[in-house]
């Protein structure tokens, strides 16, 4: 793709309006997710944001991107000389490198407050997200064969990651270091933060170029959900003058604006076929199943979330109601379905 920015061996370089040099390292992050890390130079700073999944291809990538900017961009820096380490948000595919990132840094890793137990106490997260998750799923009418499969693959996560300290924190409005200013952005994740630097956006997993970035209830998780999604979608759109946008997968952003647009007339249609589909009363996993077909594997467990999140989003306002009352009174376990009001 073509731009403002050089790419020398993969590796883009743009040089923002006061100066900041942006360098975007690319990461194979797990088998089938590719991405990005961001390093930031000034005369005074040396920034990593995010800094790849902790898998060791992911982590031959990093140091192959540091060496492009060293031999190719003829900056001298490594990861022993970062001055800071900022996350902007806590999923694994963006903090997990940090268990290699930490061996060769001493610098102070930042993240914003809602996403902070997720470094510091990793194995709890899981834990009490896949409590939640089973009681989702069981009401979403999942079997319980598949309940145990979908919380086996979600747990087998707990060994990726050391948790670790967080020296930091990202706030909301605050320009840090004189260079990004902290937008937060929950929805996609409770502490999603987007980045600014003068007239570029590092929009991370909150706005994608070509997919809408992955949805869930936020009955699993607080500050998730739909409802804060589009409220931070609304907000980014309301900052003035962002000329180009970096997101942590896919194709760098020419027009933040309309693409947020696309996104948003994304999600009322697919509000709408919800609520076409709960003519009928429906379960989430049967609305799942009529929205995105058959799945497999955490394939399964994602069109489930991405489906639960629009379910939600239309109760809590009214839109569904519940259709077997009579059944829940006596089971409250029983899945639930759905009927458009
Ligand atoms: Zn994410
Ligand atoms: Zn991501």
């Amino acid at each position: 793709m073509q731009g403002p920015w050089e790419d020398r061996d993969g590796v883009l370089r743009y040089r923002t309006r006061s100066g900041v040099e942006l360098y975007r390292l690319p990461t194979r992050l797990f088998p089938e997710l590719d991405g990005y890390v961001y390093l930031i130079l000034t005369d005074s700073h040396r920034v990593l944001v995010d800094a790849g999944s902790g898998l060791p291809e992911s982590w031959e990538d990093l140091q192959r991107g540091l060496e492009i900017v060293r031999a190719r961009y003829g900056r001298p820096v490594d990861l022993p000389d970062l001055t800071a380490i900022l996350i902007t948000h806590g999923h694994i595919d963006h903090f997990g490198g940090l268990t290699f990132v930490r061996q060769r840094s001493p610098a102070p890793v930042f993240v914003h407050e809602l996403d902070r137990r997720v470094l510091v106490n990793y194995p709890e997260r899981l834990i009490t997200v896949a409590r939640e998750l089973r009681h989702f799923l069981s009401q979403a009418g999942a079997s319980p064969e598949r309940q145990a499969a979908l919380l086996d693959l979600y747990l087998s996560m707990k060994t990726m990651f050391q948790s670790t300290s967080v020296e930091g924190l990202l706030a909301e409005g605050e320009l840090l270091f004189g260079i990004f200013r902290v937008h937060h952005t929950p929805g996609h994740c409770p502490g999603q933060v987007c980045l600014q630097i003068d007239e570029v956006l590092l929009t991370s997993d909150h706005i994608l170029a070509h997919t809408t970035p992955h949805q869930a209830p936020e009955r699993i998780t607080r500050y998730t959900g739909l409802g804060h999604y589009l409220e931070s979608l609304r907000r980014v759109a309301a900052i003035p003058d962002i000329a180009l946008a970096f997101g942590g997968h896919e194709d760098p952003i020419l027009n933040l604006y309309e693409r947020i647009a696309a996104i948003e007339t994304f999600h009322h249609q697919r509000l709408e076929r919800v609520l076409e589909i709960c003519q009928e009363p429906r379960t989430i996993m049967e609305i799942s199943r009529t929205l995105f077909g058959r799945q497999y594997g955490y394939g399964v467990l994602l069109a489930l979330l991405e489906a639960g999140a629009h379910v939600e989003y239309l109760y809590d306002r009214g839109y569904l109601q519940v259709a077997n009352l009579d059944q829940l009174e006596k089971e409250p376990e029983a899945p639930i379905r759905y009927r458009r009001l």
